[in-house]
């Protein structure tokens, strides 16, 4: 007998008809003997329509109403798949957030899990019924209901599972698992058994965008472990894990690709202290997020460039701010390019190797693929290149790490 915490996306919820899917799903784990809890997301689609609503009712609506119209989608699946349940004689309840309650910063419609009172569910699990609770959904201090932000249902479960020390928390998607790469652009990507929580994070944050990236912040913090797998078919998943776990470690786990930066270079700055934190701080306060920076070394002329990434949808706003500081930074011109992809190599295995950079370096310099800059951590390593060969060199090192699966 295990403790289980099963999540549905809106995908697995969209409709009566995959709401009874589901409660077969669950009913199935029931009758194996085990204590279920089931975190539910709105039907697809639903959670646009709301805040549709809020933003057609004012453009500048008050967040802690639009928290309260928002979290509705959930507390409506949640008592559907209740009853869906009960008919087929399964015991169930649905506990809504402000219930238990799940308590959250007041932070409205981002708010972060603070506490949840675990007592209630646990005892209700245990005498056979099933908790169904709304993902997505809390509670502030001062009694007001709360969302966590996009995509919260994730960590809503994972937040659950941690609580009632569940021995697993499963998140059903309409995706079977996660992948060596994306398999639209390589068909002989493979089927993960088993990743890290920090790959996970480095995969999520480069665009495999399968689970909430706060949810498997939060599964690492609580070691939760997670399984990420289909509700439309019965194959194993992907297990997101500790990485005492990962027994035979392969060098390189993942290829990710990221489409969404834009690249801004800072020509002819001064080598002296304070000009990084000239260029850097400005951009901080206009909330910009700043991901690669590569500052060469001066040598006669004491001036030098200063390369970096930002989102691109931030390109505009970001040479907007540097054009303002321009006296404060002083420099001779900006340059900017929106053409470029940032591909990363993600892996614990390089912690322990060498050369890895290297292979990445080679490969793509075989297929002729230029390297505009490269940032690395203890387990990634990535390069900007033109956005023109992403599909190909996420291609070739899929094959360079010995990554395609046997054909
Ligand atoms: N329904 C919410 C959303 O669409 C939360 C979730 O599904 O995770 O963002
Ligand atoms: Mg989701």
């Amino acid at each position: 007998m295990a403790r289980i915490v099963m999540k549905f996306g809106g995908t697995s919820m969209a409709g009566i008809e995959r709401i009874r899917n589901v409660a077969q799903r669950v009913k199935r784990e029931v009758d194996a003997g085990n204590e279920v809890a089931v975190v539910v997301s709105a039907m697809a689609g639903e959670t646009d329509r709301l805040v549709g609503f809020c933003r057609e009712a004012s453009p500048l609506h008050d967040l802690a109403e639009y928290d309260a119209v928002v979290a509705s989608g959930e507390q409506v699946t949640s008592g559907l798949l209740a009853i869906a349940l009960q008919t087929i004689g399964v015991p169930a309840r649905s506990w809504l957030g402000w219930q238990l309650p799940i308590r959250t910063s007041s932070a409205h419609s981002t708010a972060r899990i603070r506490d949840i009172e675990a007592g209630p569910l646990v005892e209700s699990m245990a005498s056979g019924t099933v908790a169904v609770i709304p993902g997505f959904q809390g509670l502030t201090d001062e009694n007001r209901v709360t969302t966590l932000g996009r995509g919260g249902s994730d960590t809503s479960a994972v937040a659950v599972a941690a609580a009632v020390k569940a021995d697993r928390c499963d998140i059903y998607t309409d995706v079977d698992g996660v992948y060596t790469t994306d398999p639209r652009i390589v068909p002989r990507a493979r089927k993960l058994a088993k990743v890290t929580y920090e790959e996970m994070l480095e995969l999520a944050s480069v665009g495999a965008k399968v689970l909430q990236t706060r949810s498997v912040e939060l599964a690492m913090k609580e070691k939760v472990r997670v399984q990420v797998l289909s509700s439309f078919n019965d194959l194993p998943g992907t297990f997101v894990v500790d990485e005492d776990e990962v027994v035979e470690q392969e060098l390189i786990t993942g290829i990710a690709y990221n489409r969404n930066e834009a690249k801004i270079t800072i020509v002819q700055v001064a080598d002296r202290p304070g000009v990084v934190a000239a260029i850097f701080g400005p951009l901080a306060e206009a909330n910009v997020n700043v991901d690669m920076i590569v500052q060469n070394i001066a040598h006669d002329t004491g001036r030098t460039d200063v390369t970096f990434t930002v989102p691109r949808t931030e390109l505009a706003r970001s040479l907007d701010v540097l054009d303002k500081a321009r006296e404060a930074i002083g420099y001779q011109k900006i340059l900017s390019d929106d053409n470029v992809a940032k591909i990363s190599v993600v892996g614990v295995g390089m912690r322990s190797h060498a050369g890895v950079a290297q292979t990445m370096f080679k490969a793509l310099a075989d297929r002729g693929i230029n390297i505009q800059a490269i940032t690395t951590s203890e387990i990634k390593v990535s390069v900007l290149i033109a956005e023109e060969y992403t599909e190909l060199a996420v291609r070739v090192l899929h094959t360079a790490y010995g990554l395609d699966a046997a054909a």
